[in-house]
């Protein structure tokens, strides 16, 4: 029988010389690769300052399932709560912190990563404490009350040399990826017009109110999720740098009345209705609100296909995707805290930039800024990230 042709590689003799010499290169090192795979990296410590709803719902217990870090303390106000923290985690009680003594945490070798889980208004000073003690910072969205904050934020963590990440989970999240691998899929993409819907009902009394600590109302924290499903949307996966790219040009928004102006005062709107406009035509049409019905729903497409987030959209489980080549089901789902501090740690280790870092924050925080301003005037306001 005939030996089939195969088509013989052309090396010539300089990269033959080449190959070989990193071949010997290569297996002069590779015992000490070897050694490197071999040994599990350490995790990094990571303390959560203000043990609320999101650290005790999500935070903590993603701690007990991440590699590449762990949790070894806490800063909050409520000493028991502390306490309890750390008998349950298996940290010293040394490593409970309160906001008046987050510098000493200077002093504290186990101590890599602090994220800043506190209502919005104090990120800034928790950030900016954690960074003056050389620890690297993520903070929750949204990053701040206003981008003047989020600058004071970045500022000190560029002086302390320590690297500023945001909660901005869903980056992490495969539906959400899936969103973003259409939207540059010419089969799908780009999408041009998009929906959004992200709306509860505010318990009363709730710091969410609170100008001082919320910055604003359902805007800064629901309207925010929109923001990002649009830059998503639009742009797919950022470029590094914090996804300027991603950005809008313009918005316009109109408040809605207020039902309960007992509840939202001056500078805390109820509910707000708003689009923002991207370089390409893209629209993406947006309402957030404090009030009922819940709603939890995003919706993008394009020429050639779409997909709708029917349902917990932006929330951790149960999300209900369907696109037009079929319904989306990731099993088992993922736990997003986990992969985005796992993520984050591995950055720390490796010294290159989160894929959402406090750049993305601060950009997020120009839209916001954009958008109450269109609600204020009634104009088109520009966007200038
Ligand atoms: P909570 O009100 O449940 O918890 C906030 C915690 O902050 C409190 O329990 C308290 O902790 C501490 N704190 C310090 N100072 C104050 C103060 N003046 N008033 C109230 N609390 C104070 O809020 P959440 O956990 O729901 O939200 C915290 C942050 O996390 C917010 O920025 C929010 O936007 C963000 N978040 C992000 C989510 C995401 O999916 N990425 C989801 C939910 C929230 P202690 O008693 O320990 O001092």
């Amino acid at each position: 029988m005939k030996t089939p042709h195969r088509p013989v590689p052309v090396v010539s003799r300089r990269n033959f010389l080449g190959r070989l010499s990193l071949g010997a290169a290569a297996l002069a090192l590779a015992p000490r690769w070897r050694a490197a795979e071999s040994a599990p990296a350490k995790k990094l410590g990571v303390v959560l300052v203000g043990l609320g709803k999101y650290s005790t719902g999500q935070l903590g217990p993603a701690l007990k399932v991440t590699k590449n870090c762990r949790l070894v303390g806490v800063v909050t106000g409520s000493r028991d709560k502390g306490m309890a923290w750390a008998k349950e985690h298996g940290f010293p009680e040394t490593n409970i912190y309160d906001y008046d003594t987050m510098p000493r945490m200077a002093d504290n070798p186990d101590i890599d990563v602090v994220y800043v889980v506190t209502p919005n208004g104090l990120h800034a000073r928790h950030a900016i404490a954690a960074a003056k003690a050389g620890k690297h910072v993520i903070s929750e969205k949204p990053m701040a009350n206003t981008v003047a904050e989020c600058d004071t934020m970045l500022a000190a963590c560029r002086a302390a040399k320590v690297k500023l990440s945001v909660g901005y989970r869903l980056h992490f999240d495969p539906y959400h990826q899936t969103m973003m691998r259409l939207a540059t899929d010419p089969a799908c993409g780009p999408f041009l017009k998009m929906q959004g819907d992200r709306a509860f009902q505010l318990a009363a009394g709730a710091w969410r109110a609170d100008k001082k600590l919320a910055g604003g109302g359902p805007m800064m924290d629901l309207g925010i999720y929109l923001i990002q499903g649009a830059c998503m949307a639009y742009y797919g996966f950022p470029k590094l740098g914090g996804g300027l790219e991603a950005a809008p040009v313009a918005v316009t928004a109109k408040e809605l009345p207020k039902t309960k102006p007992q509840q939202f005062g001056a500078g805390v709107e109820e509910g707000i209705n708003f689009s923002l406009e991207f370089a390409n035509g893209a629209v993406c049409q947006a309402h957030t609100a404090y009030v009922q019905p819940s709603a939890d729903t995003f919706r993008a497409e394009g020429g050639k296909g779409w997909i709708e987030f029917k349902e917990h959209a932006f929330t951790y489980r149960g999300m209900v995707v369907e696109t037009n080549r079929g319904p989306l089901h990731f099993d088992p789902p993922v736990n997003q805290q986990a992969l985005q501090m796992d993520d984050f740690a591995q950055c720390v280790r490796e010294g290159r930039e989160s894929r959402v870092p406090g750049e993305m924050g601060r950009r997020d925080l120009v839209i916001i800024e954009a958008v109450y301003e269109a609600a204020r005037t009634g104009r088109r306001v520009a966007v200038k990230v």
